[in-house]
């Protein structure tokens, strides 16, 4: 792994990125500025180094994807929406990219990951970059992390078919906000907002994720 490429060029093609994304509708400066501070190609495999600034999704192993931009700027939108946003979880680490993303715009990240493999290489790009405000767990995202909770924020990388109780339970009871894919074969990016123990359900968009599983996965 390399940083080869944060020079001239490589600000460029970000520049280009933050463009599309404006284009697209994402307009909070703190989102887009994401997309200038961290490179996105230190997070996919470097035969794929070139997709890394394309406004797609991009395979990270064990039939995993990192999403696409566009999909990373709206969830940071959403997540900096929120009453609160302080400490965030992230359910489903992958590639590290979206936690990357957080770590610059919240306090504290936590963010949970089943294949152990991916957790361990999205750790050391972490490390790489420096990025000393997220905190990493291997296990069954269904969970939580319930012991540093309760959180402001809980999104979701990857879609589960119903609402996990626990993650709602992990959630501050004033606005606390979870955000997710929600569905198997349509889904919605979906957010839920408590209020005590009032939920407010809204459909965001149709999105594509790969889905939520259970247990863990050591190799
Ligand atoms: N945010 C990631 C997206 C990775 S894809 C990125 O920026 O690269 C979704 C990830 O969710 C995969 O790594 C998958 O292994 C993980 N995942 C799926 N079900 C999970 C679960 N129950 N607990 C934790 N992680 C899970």
């Amino acid at each position: 792994m390399n940083l080869q490429g944060i020079g001239m060029t490589s600000e460029r093609t970000r520049q280009r990125v933050i463009e599309r994304l404006f284009e697209k509708g994402i307009r909070d400066p703190r989102v887009l500025g994401c997309f200038a501070k961290v490179p996105r190609h230190i997070f996919v495999d470097e035969a794929l180094g070139h997709k890394a600034y394309e406004d797609t999704a991009v395979p990270i192993g064990y039939g995993q994807t990192l999403s696409q931009p566009y999909i990373v700027a709206r969830m940071t939108e959403l997540v900096l929406g929120a009453r609160h946003h302080e400490r965030v979880l992230e359910i489903g680490t992958g590639s590290g990219f979206q936690t990357a993303v957080l770590a610059q715009v919240v306090d504290e990240v936590f963010s949970v990951e089943r294949i152990k493999p991916l957790q361990q290489k999205a750790r050391e790009r972490l490390r790489l970059l420096k990025i000393y405000n997220a905190r990493l767990k291997m296990d069954d995202g269904f969970l939580g992390w319930p012991s540093q909770g309760p959180y402001d924020v809980i999104l979701t990388t990857a879609a589960p078919e119903e609402v996990p109780n626990e993650l709602i339970d992990q959630l501050v009871p004033d606005g606390g906000r979870l955000i997710l894919p929600l569905g198997t074969e349509e889904q919605y990016l979906t957010v839920i907002e408590r209020d005590g123990d009032d939920l407010h359900t809204r459909r965001v968009e149709p999105v594509r994720f790969v889905p939520m599983l259970k247990g863990v996965q050591n190799t």
